[in-house]
């Protein structure tokens, strides 16, 4: 099953894709988590990366895409796998499509998580992400046992860089006009699925795995 999750940034993406993988057992790849942890370990190309992201760009197509398409070439990949943050331009879903046809696949499902921009601010304000490993809390709806630590490693919580609000409003901007053309062109592909991403997130997950079967 090759499920790809469209949504704005805060849309509660990761949050559905992490419990998505955990049903189906199949790995969930964010190219955002690529990305951090390659900054974490100080790369080339985390250092490349970090200069868009930090702005609340996108990284440019050509990095993204090589990145991507190694990660899903990997053995774990097989059976599977759910994108999370990854199309986020047309070139981007179109080389995707391109590689998929070559071996023969398709992406099953795109699952729109939609979320007005209103709710978002907020929801980014609030999120919390562990340094160490990158798990993600939010301070009114999934709050960590202890403020400002880590629940699965004891990591310390951090509001993200580009969570902050200057930068958010750039990342939805973003999201507007190179991201949410995606919606027409996964309708187009008649796989495009949409859910009411303002529900709690255990009811959002329900109406996915109603979806997904
Ligand atoms: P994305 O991956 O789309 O950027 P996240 O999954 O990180 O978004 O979610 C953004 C923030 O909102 C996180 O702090 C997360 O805990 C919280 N969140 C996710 N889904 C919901 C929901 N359905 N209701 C309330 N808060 C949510
Ligand atoms: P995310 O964790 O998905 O919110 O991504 C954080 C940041 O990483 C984005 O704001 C972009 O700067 C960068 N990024 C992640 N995925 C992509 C992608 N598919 N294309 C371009 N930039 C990306």
């Amino acid at each position: 099953m090759k499920i790809v999750m469209l949504g704005a940034p805060g849309a509660g993406k990761g949050t559905q894709a992490k419990m998505i993988a955990e049903r189906y057992g199949i790995p969930h790849v964010s190219t955002g988590d690529i990305f951090r942890a390659n900054i974490k370990n100080g790369t080339d190309l985390g250092r490349e990366a970090k200069a868009y992201m930090d702005k609340g760009e996108l990284v440019p197509d050509e990095l993204t895409v090589r990145i991507l398409l190694d990660r899903v070439a990997q053995d774990d990949c097989k059976n599977g796998y759910v994108l999370d943050g990854f199309p986020r331009t047309i070139p981007q879903a179109e080389t995707l499509k391109k590689e998929l046809d070559r071996l023969g696949e398709s992406i099953d499902f795109a699952i729109d998580v939609d979320v007005p921009d209103e709710n978002i601010v907020k929801r980014m304000g609030g999120r919390r992400a562990c340094v160490t490993c990158g798990a993600t809390y939010h301070i009114e709806h999934v709050p960590p046992k202890k403020e400002g630590i880590c629940d699965v490693c004891g990591g310390e919580l951090i509001l993200r860089d580009d969570d902050k609000p200057e930068t958010v409003q750039n990342r939805l901007n973003v999201y507007h006009t190179q991201t949410q053309p995606l919606i027409d062109f996964y309708t187009a592909e008649g796989v495009l699925k949409t859910v009411d991403g303002t529900q709690d997130m255990k009811d959002v997950f329900n109406a996915i795995v109603s979806i997904l079967g």
